[in-house]
């Protein structure tokens, strides 16, 4: 038996794989769990008992794909595909401060805690270029939450406008000028940035990770990309892009490359096992075949999916090739909201809309291990969170089962993926330390943080409210555009065809 410090007690645990919550004592040793016993058994006095009757334990949900910088920006927007949210990328996220890029980080993981999430992949903007003072005041946010999060900045050399073939030809000329004038960093500044990140990141590895998000292909030249790989592989990074989240993606690939965007990356050396995927919905089998191969994994996000109209990812049969996926809520400019419950129920509804028979629906278990060990496989840190298992990480969510969405437990998987909201969730423990106690955060001053925000989303509305008029000005033109150009990539059944008028 493991030196134990701390038994939790009078729980019942959701075993994994079952969908039965069992009575069972966690025993823990420092930051992680040392045995799970039967309820009652540990007696000992030099033990810390934590005593949690009345309460659910199952393991943290784990966040495949989100964006920090959209905590102050959620419900910015409503009709808006994904090339109109990138057209008011300048708006949305311009012009911030460091204690901007603190707030609206510490605002997406209150978020997160509260609907029981402990740990993400945070694509955070740091347009034009990462700064070493913008990633430190990320990490605080995540280090006085008490999170896990794998920060990548979000890189480019190209912009938006560039990125699309054939998209500022359509532009009226005046506008087209304005298009041009919005640019990017050159390369070597931003990959130089990042080394320089890189080599000097000082957080511990099991909680805060920095990675590379060359943020979507297109974006990037192929000199561009070969370096955030090359990078990844000098320091150990994990790797996440957007991959084919909207078919003018698909489309634009077929263009620019002559193949489709993964058959591309793999031609650069870009796929392995530290990549990941987010969205990935216009991706054809032989994509899925060369992830399969490499080792690649998927962030699947389906609210976001829906919310900006790119269509549905079929992940069954991405499952079926053993590639491991996980859940993400994408940022809450696209979302708009970091709850884990909702994205894991989202999961399994949309896989239902495929033409195929029920046992080949993403089921309630299915959607649960997708949301925990399936991220923590795209955090790459499937060997110590995402479980609830002797050596695994006390990251641990306690849901009160006398809330209504548990009463009556009927059956403890099911109600989590298809009943619950987040609103049960009472306690988050990481590490073996409640983050989140009897509903109260433990390590920031809520009531301060509400006047930061309010403060901060005020003025970032006036400072930026010349780039916003750009922006919709030049919006008209791209969704038309765009609307056409996606056109090209319905080969994939990702979208249901419409009936005229
Ligand atoms: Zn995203």
């Amino acid at each position: 038996m493991p030196t134990v410090q701390t038994v939790i007690t009078g729980a019942l645990v959701l075993a994994e794989g079952t969908r039965q919550a069992l009575p069972a004592d966690l025993l823990l040793q420092d930051d992680h769990i040392a045995a799970i016993a039967p309820a009652g058994q540990v007696t000992s006095e030099t033990v810390q008992r934590i005593d949690a009757a009345d309460r659910l334990i199952i393991p943290g949900l784990v966040n495949a794909h989100t964006h920090g910088h959209g905590g102050l920006a959620k419900g910015a927007g409503d009709r808006w595909s994904l090339e109109l949210l990138l057209n008011a990328g300048g708006w949305l996220n311009g012009r911030r401060n460091d204690d901007d890029r603190y707030l609206s980080t510490l605002l997406t993981g209150v978020e997160m805690l509260r609907k029981g999430c402990t740990a993400c992949y945070d694509l955070a903007a740091m347009l034009p270029v990462p700064t070493q003072d913008g990633l430190h005041s990320i990490a605080q946010a995540y280090t006085d939450l008490g999170m896990r999060a794998v920060i990548a900045p979000m890189i480019a050399d190209r912009s938006f406008y560039e990125a699309i073939p054939g998209l500022l030809d359509a532009f009226p000329p005046d506008l087209r000028a304005t298009a041009e004038a919005l640019r990017t960093a050159p390369a070597d500044v931003t990959l130089a940035a990042m080394r320089t990140a890189a080599a000097s990141w000082h957080y511990p590895a099991d909680r805060i990770r920095l990675g590379m998000a060359p943020t979507i292909p297109l974006h990037c030249s192929d000199e561009f990309l070969c370096g955030c790989r090359d990078l990844a592989v000098e320091y150990e990074m994990p790797l996440q892009t957007h991959l084919a989240e909207s078919p003018v993606q698909r489309a634009a690939a077929l263009q620019r490359y002559g193949t489709t965007l993964t058959r591309h990356l793999d031609k650069l050396g870009i796929l392995g096992p530290r990549f990941s995927a987010a969205h990935a919905i216009w991706i054809d089998t032989d994509e899925i075949d060369l992830l399969a191969s490499h080792g690649g994994a998927i962030a699947h996000n389906p609210g976001s999916n829906l919310r900006l109209g790119n269509g549905i990812a079929d992940m069954r049969p991405v499952l079926a090739r053993g590639v491991p996926v996980g859940v993400g809520t994408d940022g809450s400019a696209s979302a708009d909201n970091q709850n884990m419950f909702e994205a894991m129920r989202l999961a399994a509804f949309v896989s239902r809309v495929f033409d195929r028979p029920p046992e080949a629906w993403i089921g309630a278990i299915e959607a649960l291990n997708l949301a925990t060990q399936g991220s923590a496989a795209v955090l790459g840190m499937a060997d110590s969170i995402g479980r609830i298992a002797p050596g695994y990480k006390a990251d641990l969510v306690f849901l009160d089962l006398s809330h209504v969405n548990l009463v009556p437990l009927n059956d403890a998987a099911q109600q989590l993926v298809n009943t619950e909201d987040g609103t049960a969730v009472r306690d988050v423990m990481i590490g073996g330390k409640f983050v989140l106690r009897d509903g109260t955060l433990t390590g920031i001053d809520w009531p301060r943080i509400v006047a930061r925000a309010r403060a901060a989303a005020e003025r970032l509305q006036d400072a930026n409210a010349a780039t916003r008029a750009t922006a919709e000005r030049l919006a008209p033109v791209i969704s038309h555009f765009c609307v056409g150009l996606g056109h090209c990539a319905h080969d994939l059944p990702r979208k249901l065809r419409a009936d005229a008028g």
